[in-house]
């Protein structure tokens, strides 16, 4: 039978980016979150009139980003997950295909299993807007799935903030990975918490989720 393991990416498997943006380049509100604009799409657009008004185009950011490491011993989890325990790993991101594409290959990940969403580049190399490739929120990938009769027992989800509730709620085994207090405060009792790839592992072992 096939299990899903549906995986975020920033703050599970690499760091969170907008943050890293907000350091190298020094623009302290780059790295406001949805935690202070509830709202992604409000946030995405005050984001990139933050990178206009600073003169930063989308190959400047790739290039930070091509510094960036994924999470140590990320890889080796997912390779784990697909090999000793026998999940297809999608990854449902709220990124951008344009910033995630060098880390499928550093997580030797197909960028076809992977949900994100993409940049729309004016003339000038500026980002001007996203192409949201999902309505309303990570659930629509799991949902989709189910209507195909894909079946989905024993599949987990692995995600670290709000955005990742929808998702966590789909699965048999849902894991909120080293959420902020904030998240992990307005979380489900039955989300299971976890500060380690590790941890997860000893879960499905002692839970026989193999
Ligand atoms: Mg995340």
């Amino acid at each position: 039978m096939k299990k899903m393991a549906f995986i975020d990416m920033e703050g599970v498997l690499i760091p969170e980016l907008w943050k890293h943006f907000s350091t190298v380049l020094n623009i302290p509100e780059l790295a406001v979150t949805t935690r202070e604009v509830a709202d992604y799409k409000s946030l995405m657009n005050f984001r990139i009139n933050i990178l206009k008004e600073n003169n930063i185009p989308l190959t400047k950011l790739v290039e930070l980003i091509k510094e960036i490491d994924a999470s140590p011993n990320a890889k080796e989890f997912l390779e784990y997950l697909k090999n000793n325990k026998k999940f297809e790993v999608k990854i449902i991101s709220d990124c951008f295909y344009e910033f995630l594409d060098p880390f499928f290959d550093k997580l030797n990940l197909p960028i076809n299993n992977a949900y994100c969403h993409n940049l729309e580049i004016n003339s000038n190399g500026y980002i001007e807007n996203v192409i949201y490739n999902r309505k309303k929120g990570k659930h629509e990938i799991i949902v989709n799935y189910q209507k195909e009769k894909v079946p989905l027992k024993n599949s987990i989800a692995i995600g670290d903030a709000f955005n990742d509730f929808t998702m966590l709620h789909l699965v048999d085994h849902g894991f909120l990975f080293q959420p902020s207090e904030e998240v992990s405060k307005n979380s489900p009792f039955y989300f299971h918490k976890v500060e380690s790839y590790q941890e997860i592992i000893q879960y499905l072992t002692y839970n026989r989720v193999a």
